[in-house]
């Protein structure tokens, strides 16, 4: 597995890969790795034929300056996992390779930045589009793989890719889970192993949520009990709790036919957890 610290180096070794006719497909990150980031790159390697990772904590991404502190790092663990997952070249840029100087970009995602994590993360995701465009400058994929869990990254990084014409495919990863369904995430690694367990709860409100939903439930009101029930009994501080259209991540009041997405970010102690289900009404 080739390791490269350079974006210069990058860009020339993957320019030979591409003459010799390699698909080139590749999984950007931020590190600490667990199964969910796994399950991108098993989907990359089964089709492309090069899989590029990047291992990357982006500082123009985090509103939040402790929760950009206490990210968790383990390179050597992570270059471990991708090696033994057969990935074939990782990059792994310092802060001054990507951001030579402060970063001027401004992107308007429109609305996208001013719901759920937009507008409790402002300047979240122009970090994210600034970062995620670079790698895609660098790397130039065929096709580029993301998570379901970040389902309105994932909008964003569309609306992107049609904004700026990346030649590209996007390739959207269902959530890996645990066994009790709590989303996998670098960040449970900062819950205690109480608050691991604690934090099941909350695929099981979405789960609820949706049976209901599915029953015909009206989702105002079926809001207000699970928000409560995750606040009072699940000791979480919820953010939001949404119920929206999963393509366009417009907020919807009922559901009739069609894809539907219920996302929820909600603090345990001081570990913010982002979650979300998508699933079809006829
Ligand atoms: P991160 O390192 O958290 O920035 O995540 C890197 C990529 O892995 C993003 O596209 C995430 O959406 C994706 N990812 C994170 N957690 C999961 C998971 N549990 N299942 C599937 N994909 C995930």
């Amino acid at each position: 597995m080739k390791i490269i610290r350079s974006a210069k180096e990058v860009v020339e070794y993957l320019q030979k890969i591409r003459a010799s006719k390699q698909l080139i497909g590749f999984v950007p990150t931020m590190g600490a790795l667990h199964d969910g980031h796994l399950a991108l790159v098993k989907r990359a390697k089964q089709e492309t034929d090069f899989v590029v990772v990047s291992v990357f904590v982006n500082p123009t991404q985090f509103n939040n300056a402790s929760d950009f502190e206490k990210y968790p790092n383990q390179i050597d663990k992570d270059l471990d996992l991708l090696s033994a997952a057969g990935v074939d070249c990782v990059f792994v840029p310092t802060v001054d390779q990507l951001y030579p100087q402060k970063s001027l970009l401004k992107f308007d995602f429109g609305y996208l930045e001013h719901i759920m994590e937009g507008k409790f993360r402002p300047g979240h995701f122009n970090g994210v589009a600034t970062v995620v465009s670079k790698f895609f400058n660098f790397v130039s994929p065929d096709k580029a793989y993301f998570g379901q869990k970040d389902i309105q990254q994932v909008a964003v990084i569309k609306a992107m890719v049609v904004a700026l014409s990346f030649q590209l495919e996007l390739v959207v990863v269902p959530t890996l889970r645990e066994e009790s369904g709590l989303a996998m995430s670098s960040r449970n690694q900062r819950l205690t192993s109480a608050q691991f367990d604690q934090a099941s709860v909350i695929y099981k409100a979405l789960t609820r949520l949706k049976n209901q939903l599915l029953e015909g439930g009206d989702f105002n009101s079926l809001q207000q009990k699970e928000s409560c029930e995750l606040e009072q009994k699940g000791g979480f501080k919820v953010e939001y709790l949404e119920l929206v259209d999963a393509s366009t991540l417009e907020n919807v009041a009922v559901v009739e036919s069609g894809e539907y997405a219920i996302c929820v970010a909600a603090y345990l102690g001081d570990v913010r957890l982002i979650d979300n289900l998508v699933f079809i009404a006829e």
